[in-house]
């Protein structure tokens, strides 16, 4: 399988390539240039096989012999085993025909543990072979970083180094980054906010030469491919559980960067008959008022109680933007750089009714999400975390039938977002899973640095393993 850029403007790769790669030379995004499709009969037979045995009939086809298929097969046991439920992605039912889709089951208690526990073993198996070493580099406002460095702990071939902003993530993100000692792994704490540190990962891609030689950076963000990829595992997963092929599946996903709802749309391309899929936001309301309204109008950002949510620019939108422009990628440029302007945009009128067939939004502010999760702890007494309740609010809201099953992806544990969880009427901040008990008094590793690049520059090139 190849892969080519959204932009239309760079050589394709292949699954290998695109995977060690951050955005294509001229600016796009990698995407297949085709997809797999599978029969009814195929999707009817996915119904029996668990999690890890789905994993590997999904990604196969992407990984397209780049490994072969009993080394790709363990790496997959592997991954799908460090989650603590047997299921791995947990159907919850709260209501008739309403489920929410359990994807904190993971080391780090967020749904980005499918993708990037699966990502750190591949990139350690094609490096081993390839006897090359990479630096990743990501910025983080808590749960990217956190399940980044799960992902890489035990991978000998790549050193780590994630930025957040010093002081300004919850104590159980940071302490979930901190906490792990290894020696590959680098938490650096900027003085800055988010975007310092968003800013200095961007300039250190442009501009790899503080890197000792014949070191190369490597993404982690959702950009990656691979990530988009592994995702699109659980969208069967649920739909094959509630009847698919004959049934039909709708999903409500909390969105940020559409990372993950683009992975349901992928998976309803490759035969899944999903009928709905919502694209649910926080105040931070960019992808609402576009699949709302056709305006794509940039706005101040607002911080939130769902902060995994609170993004200006949804990198990943261009993927679906890049079908929505008939797969032109000079149309996709034009668009992409009225978009970078100052001035509302808007989308053709036939490319526009392509994504209201299949998407519909809706945007949840602070208030209405606590009320969501106490609404819901009152009908069940099952305890929803922020970004979970708002994908909840925003299903009731806008679903299209009530006879079909609609599937809400529960992205994170609620103790990772106790704030909420108490402003919504919860006597006490919700437990961490037993496992993780003692989270809060464990080591720390992690190094205080001024807003200054240069600063980070030397002490990455001073603590890259390889040399
Ligand atoms: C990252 C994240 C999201 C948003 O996912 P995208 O793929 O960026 O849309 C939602 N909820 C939680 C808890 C997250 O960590």
């Amino acid at each position: 399988m190849k892969y080519i850029s959204t932009r239309g403007q760079a050589p394709a790769l292949n699954f290998e390539e695109v995977m060690l790669t951050g955005l294509a030379p001229d600016g796009g995004l990698y995407i297949p240039e085709s997809l797999p499709t599978f029969s009814k009969e195929t999707i009817a037979g996915f119904k029996k096989l668990p999690y890890n045995e789905l994993a590997f009939e999904i990604m196969k086809p992407f990984i397209d012999g780049c490994i072969p298929d009993d080394d790709l097969k363990a790496l997959i046991d592997d991954c799908y085993a460090q989650f603590r439920h047997p299921a791995v992605a947990p159907l919850v039912q709260l209501g008739h025909n309403e489920w929410v889709m359990e994807l904190f089951q993971g080391p780090t208690l967020a749904f980005k543990d499918f993708a990037l526990q699966m990502l750190g073993r591949l990139l350690d198996y094609v490096l081993q072979r390839r006897q090359q070493h990479v630096t990743i580099m990501g910025a983080t406002s808590g749960d990217t970083g956190s399940a980044a460095i799960e992902g890489c702990r035990r991978c000998k071939n790549i050193d780590i180094f994630i930025l957040h902003p010093h002081e300004r993530v919850s104590d159980v993100q940071r302490k979930q980054m901190t906490s792990v000692l290894s020696d590959n792994i680098h938490n650096i704490a900027i003085k800055g906010n988010f975007d310092d540190c968003q800013s200095m990962v961007k300039a250190s891609f442009a501009d790899q030469s503080f890197l000792p030689e014949g070191q190369q950076l490597v993404a982690v963000n959702s950009i990656n491919w691979a990530r988009i990829m592994a995702q699109i595992v659980y969208y069967f997963y649920a739909g094959a559980a509630l009847g698919a092929p004959e049934q039909e599946i709708g999903f409500s996903v909390p969105t940020g960067n559409f990372g993950d709802i683009f992975a349901g749309y992928l998976a309803k391309k490759m035969g899944l008959p999903i009928n709905q899929l919502i694209v649910a936001t926080n105040q931070n309301d960019v992808l609402h008022r576009m699949i709302a309204n056709n305006l794509y109008e940039k706005h101040g950002l607002e911080h939130t109680l769902s902060p995994s949510m609170d993004i200006m620019v949804s990198s990943n939108f261009e993927r679906l933007l890049f079908d929505l422009c008939d797969r032109d990628g000079a149309k996709l440029s034009a668009f992409m750089t009225a978009c970078a302007g100052d001035e509302p945009v808007s989308l053709p009128d036939v490319a526009f009714a392509k994504a209201r067939e299949l998407f519909d939004s809706y945007a949840v502010d602070d208030e209405a999400t606590c009320a969501m999760i106490a609404q819901i702890w009152d009908e069940s007494e099952y305890l929803l975390d922020p970004h979970s309740a708002i994908g909840v609010k925003a299903a009731r809201e806008v679903r299209r039938s009530t006879d079909i099953p609609m599937v809400t992806l529960a992205t994170a544990h609620p103790a990772k977002f106790a704030e909420a969880a108490l402003k919504s009427g919860q006597a006490t901040a919700p437990a961490l899973p037993h496992h993780m008990a003692d989270l809060m008094e464990r080591e720390e590793r992690c190094t205080v640095m001024e807003n200054d690049i240069k600063v980070v520059h030397q002490f990455i090139a001073d603590n890259i393993s390889a040399k």
